[in-house]
């Protein structure tokens, strides 16, 4: 099913969705599969996976493939900074080629080797533009609630969304936050904006302090006092960490369902067994 379709769906429960990462052994294929499969029992919208900007080509390929066959409607993410058109134009015609129906429309942060940039595409907008003109996929693309760390100001920002938004974007997913006011006044903006386009909440549920460190460093993500405190009461006792962060996530979204959110995708950082033990609080 098309994101477009998709989101046309009143019920959350059918707009839940989940993204998961590509292992970087193949022998770890099978294991992810397995994982994978406990998220049936969630009926989910779509899996996504996300794409390795240095290029995991066939690898990735493969795994598509195998979630594919379990019957899941699997939506790659794909960035374009190191891509030249007919490398992007190949890539379509071979996702086609899987029936995949819908793509996550990326730029891809800008390598330290600047030799790795193509100048083919620049901008994740022009990128919506080609896969547009060069195939019939429904296109999501990122969103930041907080600003992109790249941009000036969150204004740029959302007139640069507009941009793929012009381009043919049909779904916007946000990246993580916790703090839902932000994502509630980034939907304002928005709207202001005239982008009607579905807003997606990212979720990333609270697994280690070492992983919401390293991600809410690299992407200048506001932490709630509240997520600060208990990441330092419970530093050396990870499984009570993981345990807060299940019923912060679940009123997160509890909240988030409440004020009528679009729908909700899950960071799961392949583990599964958290994100589902969130939706069974509050579905
Ligand atoms: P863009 O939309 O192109 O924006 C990048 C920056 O350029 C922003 O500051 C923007 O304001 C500015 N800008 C945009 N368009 C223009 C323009 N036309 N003119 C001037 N300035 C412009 N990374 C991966 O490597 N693999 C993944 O699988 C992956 N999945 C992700 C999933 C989600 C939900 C999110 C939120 C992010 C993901 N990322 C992934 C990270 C993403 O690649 C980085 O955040 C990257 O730096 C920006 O990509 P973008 O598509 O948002 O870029």
């Amino acid at each position: 099913m098309k994101l477009k379709e998709i989101y046309k769906h009143k019920d959350i429960k059918e707009k839940i969705s989940f993204e998961i990462f590509p292992p970087k052994e193949l022998s770890d294929y099978p294991k992810l599969i397995t994982e994978t499969q406990k998220l049936k029992q969630l009926n989910p919208a779509f899996i996504s996976l996300t794409w390795n900007a240095g290029g995991c080509g066939n690898s990735s390929f493969e795994l598509i493939k195998l979630i594919k066959a379990q019957n899941f409607n699997i939506m790659p993410h794909f960035t374009c900074i190191s891509s030249t058109k007919n490398e992007v134009l190949k890539h379509l015609q071979e996702l086609q080629s899987l029936n995949i129906e819908n793509i996550l429309a990326l730029r891809g942060d800008i390598p330290s080797d600047k030799n790795l940039c193509k100048k083919d595409f620049c901008f994740a907008n022009e990128l919506v533009e080609f896969i547009k003109n060069n195939s019939n996929l429904s296109i999501a693309v990122a969103g930041y609630p907080e600003g992109h760390i790249d941009a000036n100001s969150i204004t740029e920002d959302i007139d640069n969304l507009k941009k793929k938004i012009d381009a043919g974007a049909d779904a916007i997913i946000t990246q993580l936050f916790f703090d839902n006011s932000k994502f509630y006044k980034y939907v304002e903006l928005l709207r202001k904006k005239g982008i009607t386009t579905p807003i997606i909440a990212g979720i990333m549920p609270i697994l280690s302090q070492k992983q919401i460190d390293k991600m809410t460093r690299l992407a200048n993500i506001t932490l709630p006092d509240i997520v600060k405190e208990n990441l330092e009461k419970y530093k050396d006792s990870p499984s009570d960490l993981q345990e807060f962060g299940i019923d912060f996530s679940s009123q997160q979204c509890q909240n988030l369902i409440e004020s009528n959110v679009e729908g909700l995708h899950f960071f799961t950082l392949n583990k599964m067994k958290t994100s589902i033990n969130i939706l069974n609080n509050i579905l």
